[in-house]
């Protein structure tokens, strides 16, 4: 479907408030042209006719009713097209977030945080112009001319013909300029992206800048962007004033000639003053809606150019495909349900990565049992737990869930049966409380109380100044890591899901989070099957098994003591920890 159809599809949900906003729109060109027959009628009336007040009350009165109604119908049609472009907005907003949910943590990363920011704020505001005052305007540009040409020919055939003649002149300037303008635009909005991208970038690597003594560099990086963004929008703004110049221009001179010919014509007595005047009033009226379109024109390609970004957003197919079991309608598989939990050859290459971030990885885990995952960074530690969380689905080889395979499980199933903490737990900027819920809507105070206190958490959030009231602040900006660990352990105690993927936390924390953090962890492993990107000794050595990955391949596999005793990899990680002589 092409750009623009699919534009207009997104008007079905507003659509009474889009016939409001054109009916409103028709209406105040009617009373244009009702307001052009009483002025002409009263100045005839009293310039050529001596008539007196009395006479032409009821004129003054009606071009004082017509005067309202127009600045009501003008009102009228603001407040229905915002409806309009505040629903398109609404509506696109939560299909993008939907989609993006859809799309996953791979893909969301993959795609530079700071341009689909920048699609999900800048594109949509953009959209909402295009809504709001372009597409309102190209209705009005395609009735109020025609409306007039028919009011205009029965009076004065041939300033009608010189309307017709003209007017097409502005669309055609207009689609010149706009031709120009198009690829413009779009750069402009690229090089926005690039910009929005850059700068979150830099905020969010302010620190890591800052100590490699690298932030005056980047502020000449940063210059170098919004230069040339700078410079495209300035190339933006002299087309878009060139247009909006040779538009006025185009009109004022077509008002012109009309008016010239009206002039000559009312000279020679082959018009009465009152149709030449009427006339002349509608000529300014006629060439408005269309001048008013160019100068709005610009604002419809930016909407054009967002919207193309934002259906490239909602085109890319998600990895897992969508389904109709609700996240709330979902219960967990029951224990037996999941495991053994195998993973059967299993390839996966990233869409951008040139070699297999995993090859041909087989693995079995058992009910209870604790695996560890070790191996040098970049192994595919996180791309394994990626693929048994369902963020991406491997290329070749199969992951069986007890009897079936893990993609014939609704990935909302498959989502309650598995909890997840990543190294660095994502806290939002609301209470303590909301946070900790977030596992589990329907939990109690008292099971977050629970929780909280097996994660170790609760002594620390009584101490915070509301508790567990508390706002947390961006990304937990209040919080300590070792604290924002604490309350993500008590997420994954609260949901207490069979089976549990931990990302170990690599940071060294101050001994005293060191051994809270510990303690949380025992009790969340304690009696559960979980897989563990382990980064910690005592962790390793207490696990199950241990399945140490290089490269994207398993090398070794087996219990802790017996890998130790075999010359390879993990003796050699054992070594580097200082844990072997
Ligand atoms: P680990 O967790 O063991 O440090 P990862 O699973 O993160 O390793 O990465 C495994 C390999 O996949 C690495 O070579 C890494 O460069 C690559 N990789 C990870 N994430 C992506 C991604 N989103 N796109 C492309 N390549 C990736």
């Amino acid at each position: 479907m092409n750009l623009d159809r699919r534009l207009l599809a997104l008007l079905r949900g507003p659509r009474t408030a889009f016939f409001v906003t054109v009916a409103l729109g028709v209406l105040g060109g009617l009373l244009i042209v009702a307001q052009a027959a009483l002025v002409a009628w009263m100045v005839n009336a009293v310039f050529l006719q001596k008539a007196g007040l009395a006479e032409i009350r009821w004129a003054v009165l009606a071009f004082v009713v017509v005067l309202g109604l127009r600045a009501a119908a003008a009102w009228g049609a603001e407040v229905s097209a915002f409806r309009v472009a505040a629903d398109v907005k609404r509506t696109l907003r939560e299909r993008l977030l939907t989609h993006l949910a859809l799309l996953g943590p791979v893909y969301t990363h993959g795609e530079r945080t700071g341009e689909l920011t920048n699609t999900l704020t800048e594109g949509l505001e953009e959209l909402e112009t295009y809504f709001r005052r372009y597409l309102p305007q190209v209705v009005l540009a395609a009735v109020v001319p025609l409306l007039v040409l028919v009011l205009v020919f029965p009076r004065d055939w041939i300033s009608g013909l010189i309307m017709l003649l003209t007017a097409p002149l502005i669309p055609l300037f207009m689609n010149l300029i706009g031709s120009i303008a198009e690829s413009l635009t779009k750069k402009q909005w690229a090089q926005l992206e690039r910009m929005s991208a850059f700068l979150l970038d830099a905020l969010q690597g302010l620190t890591a800048l800052k100590i490699l003594g690298r932030s005056r560099e980047y502020i000449r990086r940063v210059e170098t962007v919004s230069d040339r963004f700078r410079e495209t929008t300035l190339e933006v703004l002299r087309i878009a004033f060139l247009s909006a110049l040779v538009l006025e221009w185009v009109g004022t001179l077509s008002t012109a000639v009309v008016s010239v010919g009206i002039g000559l014509r009312l000279l020679y007595g082959k018009l009465t003053f009152e149709q030449a005047f009427f006339v002349l009033l509608l000529t300014p009226e006629f060439y408005f809606p269309l001048r008013q379109l160019g100068a709005r024109f610009h604002a419809g390609m930016g909407g054009v150019a967002a919207a193309e970004r934002i259906f490239a957003v909602l085109d890319t197919p998600p990895q897992i495909p969508p389904e109709s079991v609700s996240a709330a309608a979902a219960k967990p598989l029951l224990p037996q349900e999941i495991f053994p939990l195998r993973l059967e050859s299993v390839t996966f290459t990233y869409p951008d990565g040139s070699v297999p971030a995993l090859q041909d990885v087989s693995l079995t885990i058992e009910e209870g049992m604790q695996l560890a995952l070790v191996g040098p960074s970049g192994a595919g530690k996180t791309t394994l737990a990626y693929l048994l969380l369902r963020f991406i689905v491997p290329q070749s080889g199969e992951i069986w869930v007890g009897e079936r395979r893990l993609a014939e499980i609704p990935a909302a199933v498959w989502r309650q049966s598995v909890a997840w903490v990543p190294q660095q737990p994502y806290l939002f900027n609301t209470t303590v409380e909301e946070n900790i819920r977030l596992a589990r809507p329907d939990a109690s105070f008292d099971d977050i109380v629970q929780a909280a206190k097996i994660a170790r958490a609760d002594e620390f959030i009584r101490t915070l100044p509301e508790g567990y009231q508390t706002v947390v602040g961006e990304q937990g900006a209040r919080l300590s890591g070792g604290q924002a660990q604490r309350i993500a352990l008590a997420r994954a105690l609260l949901k207490d899901a069979p089976f549990l993927i931990l990302d170990e936390p690599t940071a060294s924390l101050d001994p005293e989070h060191e051994a809270a953090i510990q303690e949380g962890l025992q009790a969340l492993l304690a009696r559960r099957t979980a897989l563990i990107i382990a980064h910690r000794l005592n962790t390793v050595t207490q696990a199950d098994r241990i399945a140490v990955l290089e490269n994207g391949r398993v090398v070794q596999w087996g219990a802790p003591d017996e890998l130790a005793a075999q010359e390879g990899l993990f003796r050699r990680l054992l070594q580097a920890r200082g844990a072997v002589s």
